[in-house]
Formats: structure tokens, sequence, C-alpha cells
């Protein structure tokens, strides 16, 4: 099979380099060879956020497992801008849309936090990276973002680097001008859930030396729908959307 012609991308953990053999686990055997049905010497493209993305070639494979031999790197290994999201999370379908989409977003890392209206369910941290990690294979990424265990958000801001400006995306300011003021340098978007942010939390937030309250335009949108926005927004005036 041409290289080009090359559609399967897989995120593997192991190290990648000329001739390494990687060995899949069961779901991702199950997945080229029963799914995708994959002879042996079929073609498949591997990365693991360290080293790029490899051609590889399908050397053996089992209901147990398979065994790939790297051929030659097709991409270098380039880092998405720093861009943290950190959301509190909503129902669960609507929190895998999140973690999906802040992948596909760019977001080299994802921070649930929990806030005074925020009313999910548990969160799974490792079913989200799982998420992410399939989003990163379908759209051509280099690296998946990491998932962060959920944590208040007191928390999370009690051990704030200052150097990480905060996008606090602020309901109130609903039509009250445009997503602007964002420089360069390490960002993190924050967004609510559908409750919205306490006042007592907003007013916190606003207070915050490295945050920066935004407006996501005049209507109020989902939590899931904002996120989306303000990844989007952010990549486009400061990230590789310029
Ligand atoms: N129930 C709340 C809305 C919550 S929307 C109310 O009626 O006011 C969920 C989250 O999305 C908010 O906490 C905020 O972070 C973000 N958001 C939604 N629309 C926004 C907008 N127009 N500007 C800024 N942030 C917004």
């Amino acid at each position: 099979m041409a290289r080009d012609e090359t559609k399967i991308r897989l995120f593997v953990e192991a190290s990648l380099a000329p001739g390494a053999s990687v060995a899949l686990g069961r779901e991702q055997a199950h997945y080229l060879l029963t799914v995708m049905r994959l002879p042996p010497g079929a073609s498949v493209l591997l990365f693991n956020g360290r080293d790029g993305e490899w051609h590889a070639l399908l050397a053996e494979g089992s209901r147990r497992g398979a065994v790939l031999i790297c051929e030659e790197r097709t991409r270098p290994q380039s880092e998405p801008p720093d861009l943290w999201l950190l959301f509190a999370p909503v129902k669960k379908a609507r929190t895998v849309f999140i973690a999906e989409k802040a992948a596909e977003m760019g977001a080299r890392r994802l921070l649930p936090v929990i806030t005074r209206h925020t009313n999910a369910e548990r969160v799974n941290a490792a079913r989200l990276r799982a998420n992410a990690v399939e989003a990163a294979e379908q759209c051509g990424l280099l690296s998946a973002p990491d998932v962060a265990e959920p944590q208040r958000l007191e928390a999370a801001l009690a051990e704030w680097d200052g150097a990480r400006r905060l996008i606090f995306c602020d309901e109130t300011m609903a039509g009250g001008g445009a997503f602007s003021g964002v420089g360069p340098g390490p960002a993190a978007i924050l967004t609510g859930p559908e409750g919205g942010f306490a006042p007592e939390e907003a007013e916190m937030l606003r207070a915050l030396p490295f945050s920066q309250p935004v407006s996501l335009g005049p209507r109020i949108l989902r939590a899931e729908t904002a996120a989306v926005a303000a990844m989007a927004l952010w990549q486009a005036a400061a990230g590789d959307w310029r």
C-alpha cells in the first residue's frame, strides 16, 4: 500500500525508531485485525507524543496482540500551542464531547474542575483521556492531551503558575464586548457548568492577577459550546490558526 493511502493512525506508548518493534495490546490488535481486517504487511501510522509520526508495517497478529515494525518517520514531532482547558464537567455525553473537541482544538491538557454549581456525575479521567486519544488519532495530531483527575476549582487555582493566563469565560459579560486582549504565552481557558459560576466565584476569578474575563458574544452558550468556541477564538488570536 502506498504510504499516502495509509489512513489508520494509532497512538502508542512505545518508543518509535527505525526498525523498532511495537507490540499492541488486545484492544488495538482487535481494531486492526478484526475491525479493519488488515493483512500482514499492511501499513499503519504510529505516534506517541514524543518521536513524531512513523510509517509502520503489521508483522504479526493474533487474538492476543499484534506487532508492528517501524519503517520510517513521516513527520517530526511538534508541540501544539501551550493551551489548557479547565472546564466544569457536565453530563457524561457532553463531557466526552468536551474532551474530544479539546483534543481536536489542540489543547495540551484538560483539567476537570468542580465549581459551586457543578452537578456532574463521577468524572472518569482515564476514560476521557481515551476519548481524547481517539480524537487525536483521527485528526492527525502528534500527541494527545493529558487529562488531570478532577479537582476543586480553588485547589487548581491555589497552585497556579502566574505565568499562565487564565482566560475566564464569564457569562455575565455576554454581549458586553468582544473576546479580546488575548496575547502570546501559556494560557488556560476556564468554562463553567450549566448553572454558571456563583457570584462569589466570579468575583474571586476576576480578582486573580493572572485572570482575564472574556465574553463569548451576545448569547449564553451551553457549557460544551462555550469550551469549543473559546478554544477556537484563542487559536485564531494567539495560537496556531493565525
Ligand atoms: N446558567 C448560566 C449560563 C451558564 S453557560 C446563566 O444563565 O447565566 C455555561 C458556561 O459557558 C459559563 O459558565 C461560561 O463559562 C460559558 N459561557 C456561555 N456563554 C458565554 C458568553 N456569552 N460569554 C462568556 N462565557 C460564556
